[in-house]
């Protein structure tokens, strides 16, 4: 692992920074909203700014409108996105997760149909895996797509499902063959959210946002041609969904989690809260975990440049990730006392929204076994 860049990295990287001066928050982005509807609305309109200026996708290939970067120009592109301050494109989902099933999965008239929408948020995405008893136990699935002429017929029920309220389409997960062993019996589809039969329910948040909804599909129709990948071979193509759930955001993450710690130094030194060496001792803490995951996120790259492939190194960034975040907003709290939880000092919402980090994209107890099994070489323990 080399962590010193090239001339051509520098110049990609300086190009993004000139660009995200005078377009992102220190230029002519607005204030981001409270109001989840407006947060959305000014999220998608960032994403047609950055579509505009070709940074949408920036790893995708240039004949689908990407800029085609290698994968060090995409960590780059996330980290200076993180410190810009500027958020992420709103259709996350699309750019990072569909976006590139498709293009390993997909066949000619779904790329044609169904990328160019992606990246100028035209058409939103959101991702119909998990049921109330299917999370970490994917193969556990039981909505079920029945063939009817050349169309499949939807019956069943998906839940936590980001986003759903404004997506168009849903990579959605279906039992196919009610016979086959478990996780032969899927299959991969892209749903029209649009239609009867497609009735999504908002699920409030501790945060008091509705950011995820269930979903009950009652006769949902999905013509064959929105088949990915083919019949019974929705576990594979799923994996690839999830593959790249783990490796895409890492760099965001860490950058944001940088600048977190960064204005909670800021505030223990402003409030003398500094000069107590258990806080101290907390921050240090915080602070080496943090260049941990940095130099983490870029080892991990480097194993998806040696074996194309995100390896099991995405399960332990995503574990001590989501752990730092929660002893990082726990640490605000006792810096701050309890203005932090009045929503005055602006912790309020990152203190409730991080119960949900060591969930979501996989809990800890399953990265741990992950690492444990792949990475460590113990028995498997189930
Ligand atoms: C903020 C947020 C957003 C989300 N967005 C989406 C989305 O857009 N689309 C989507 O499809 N899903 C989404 N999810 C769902 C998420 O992927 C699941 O919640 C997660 O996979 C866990 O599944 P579960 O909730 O069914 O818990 P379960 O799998 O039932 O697990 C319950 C507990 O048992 C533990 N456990 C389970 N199996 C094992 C095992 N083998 N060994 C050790 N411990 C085990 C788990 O770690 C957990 O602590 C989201 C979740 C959150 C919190």
């Amino acid at each position: 692992m080399d962590l010193t860049f090239t001339p051509e990295q520098l110049a990609f990287r300086d190009e993004l920074r000139t660009w995200l001066r005078e377009h992102g928050p220190a230029g002519a982005l607005p204030p981001e909203p409270t109001d989840e509807d407006e947060q959305w609305a000014w999220r998608r309109a960032w994403q047609r700014t950055l579509h505009e200026g070709r940074w949408a996708g920036v790893h995708w290939p240039t004949e689908v409108g990407g800029r085609g970067a290698t994968l060090s120009e995409t960590a780059i592109f996330f980290e200076e996105l993180g410190r810009a301050g500027a958020p992420l494109p709103a259709d996350v989902l699309g750019i990072l997760l569909a976006g590139p099933t498709l293009m390993v999965w997909g066949d000619d008239a779904q790329k044609e149909r169904l990328l160019p929408t992606i990246l100028s948020a035209d058409e939103t995405w959101c991702q119909g895996f998990s049921e109330p008893d299917a999370g970490s136990d994917f193969g556990a699935v039981k909505t079920r797509a029945v063939k009817e002429g050349d169309e499949w017929v939807v019956t069943g029920q998906k839940v936590w499902t980001s986003g759903a309220q404004y997506a168009k389409w849903c990579m959605l997960v279906a039992r196919t063959d009610q016979d086959a062993p478990k996780h032969k019996g899927l299959t991969y589809f892209v749903l029209d959210m649009e239609q009867e039969g497609v009735d999504i329910r908002p699920l409030v948040q501790i945060t008091g946002h509705p950011e995820f909804n269930e979903i009950f599909l009652d006769g949902a129709r999905i013509p064959d041609s929105m088949v990915v990948g083919g019949v019974g071979n929705g576990w594979k193509v799923a994996l690839t969904t999830l593959m790249n759930e783990r490796a895409g955001l890492a760099f965001f993450l860490q950058v944001r989690l940088r600048q977190q710690l960064d204005r909670l130094v800021a505030e223990a030194q402003a409030t003398g809260r500094a000069d107590d060496p258990l806080i101290a001792d907390r921050l240090a803490d915080l602070h080496v975990r943090t260049e941990a995951l940095r130099l983490m996120a870029w080892k991990g790259l480097t194993a998806i440049e040696q074996y194309g492939q995100p390896g099991p190194e995405g399960s332990l960034t995503k574990w001590l990730w989501s752990e730092t975040n929660q002893l990082l907003v726990q640490l605000a709290v006792d810096v701050v006392g309890s203005e932090a939880l009045t929503g005055n000092a602006g912790w309020a919402f990152e203190l409730l929204r991080a119960r949900g980090n060591s969930i979501e994209g996989g809990t800890t107890e399953i990265q741990k076994n992950i690492v444990a099994e792949r990475v460590l070489g113990m028995p498997r323990g189930r």
